[in-house]
């Protein structure tokens, strides 16, 4: 242990002390039931139902089931439990463990939504929904995001019940759908709705970064933007007439992806400016960034080669510093889109349309904020002796989260959970064990500090 820990909560033969020993062999107990119900968790395909490319009826209903099978080991551990959904089949589990009274509440929250899988062929195991337990890892899509951590905190939640620990603040449990789609209004903002709120919140979302199980006490803002850009078709043979014969009449055809790409060009410059202008210090350098994600463009009413297309459309995920007002950003982006297209003969007359269907605020929780403080405490208490020992540092997790509504909604939310986040989305996901059950430590501990025992 470093100089930062807290000593004074853990002198050796105190009853805080063997109380929290109570509770890490009350965990140890449970490790393989907790990698039962993690398995059981993985084999439910709960893919969100609204995500591009699925078939909304033949995937709806699975994030329910993972929500009751969360609620089952909330009631174990002594929770009151409310399983309730915003549209049918999509249920959020919550369960509340009541405080005697007088301490600080603590939120767990986890989304129980996966991506969907991709190719099955690109899965070694031939299954992305195996959740097969081996050579210290568990494989299979939502392992590292985010399920282990979500089952992590609910088995936290049931150590701390069997070790007869009662918390003066309220613990509350939330399992949330939608998450990987941004429909917290279905997930995290409607439980905060339904008035489960709290002093404080950790997010179980995959921390693993430079360092396994960092403290991640910022996400950043994040805005999706749609460019469209318009252009005039024609038969593709026009094409050097377009470009080397402009008519006295107006061009004969204009291309919208070649226009298009002057605007990409252009953003990727303020990408390059952002990186040397736009600063947080719990982000690493460049990280605020303009991701293009999608480019379609062609002829309106036939995708084809022979055309000149004259429609193009971009959509960017923009990723800037919490706290940064999102209509600045906006205004910022949209001014320099509007400066480029005046420089353009065709863009000038024809403006490009810019719309933004998806705003997250982005949170941010100070480093001193007792929160910051409790949860690195806990992360370095609970890895102790083993190979994760240390404390890690602040970071900030470099995408949206469900941190942000809780932020927004009054809720200071801190990141702390198992698996690497590179391993989020891709094939052959899978979390290291010992990275859930330092987790499932970390939680307990953190509970116990910040609501009190
Ligand atoms: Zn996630």
């Amino acid at each position: 242990m470093d100089g930062t820990m807290n000593h004074d909560r853990d002198v050796p033969g105190s009853p805080a002390t063997s109380t929290r020993r109570r509770v890490l062999t009350r965990l140890d107990l449970l490790r393989d039931e907790m990698l039962d119900t993690l398995t059981a968790a993985v084999r439910i395909p709960s893919i969100t139902p609204t995500y591009p490319g699925e078939v909304y009826a033949d995937v709806v209903g699975a994030e329910g089931e993972v929500s009751r099978l969360l609620a089952g080991v909330y009631a174990e551990a002594g929770a009151e439990t409310d399983v309730f959904a915003v549209a049918p089949g999509r249920d959020n589990a919550v369960g509340v463990i009541r405080g005697t009274g007088g301490g600080r509440s603590l939120i767990f929250n986890g989304h129980v939504d996966v991506v969907p899988p991709g190719d099955v062929s690109g899965w070694r195991s031939g299954d992305p929904f195996d959740g097969v337990v081996e050579d210290g890892w568990i494989r299979g899509r939502g392992t590292v995001d985010m399920k282990s951590g979500l089952v992590a905190q609910a088995f936290a939640a049931r150590a701390l019940h069997e070790a007869g620990v009662r918390l003066r603040g309220d613990l509350i449990l939330q399992a949330v759908v939608g998450e990987e789609n941004l429909e917290n209004h279905l997930g995290t903002s409607a439980v905060l709705d339904r008035g489960y709120t709290a002093d404080g919140a950790i997010v179980s979302e995959p921390t693993g970064g430079d360092r396994p199980l960092s403290v991640m006490a910022a996400t950043p803002g994040v805005l999706v933007m749609r460019i469209e850009v318009t252009g005039k078709s024609s038969h593709s043979s026009m094409r050097g007439r377009m470009l080397y014969r402009p008519g006295t009449t107006g061009p004969v055809a204009a291309s919208a992806i070649d226009r298009g790409f002057v605007i990409y060009q252009a953003l990727r410059r303020l990408e390059s400016d952002w990186a040397a202008t736009k600063f947080d210090p719990l982000f690493e350098p460049g990280q605020f960034t303009l991701a293009p994600g999608v480019v379609d463009g062609g002829a309106r009413h036939s995708r084809s080669g022979a055309f000149i297309p004259d429609s193009m459309s971009m959509v960017y995920a923009v990723f800037h510093p919490p706290g940064e007002d999102q209509a600045v950003v906006r205004k910022e982006i949209e001014a320099h889109i509007a400066h480029v297209a005046a420089t353009d003969p065709w863009l000038r007359t024809h403006p490009p349309v810019v719309e933004w269907p998806l705003r997250y605020p982005g949170s941010r929780v100070d480093a001193a904020h007792p929160l910051c403080v409790a949860v690195a405490d806990a992360r370095e208490l609970a890895a102790v002796d083993t190979p994760l020992a240390g404390r890690p540092p602040l970071a900030a997790f470099p995408s949206a989260a469900d941190s942000t509504w809780l932020c927004a909604a009054g809720v200071p939310a801190v990141g702390l959970g198992p698996g690497e986040l590179a391993m989020a989305h891709a094939y052959d996901e899978r979390c290291a064990v010992d990275e859930i059950v330092c987790a499932a430590r970390a939680y307990a501990l953190a509970a116990m500090d910040w609501c009190g025992s």
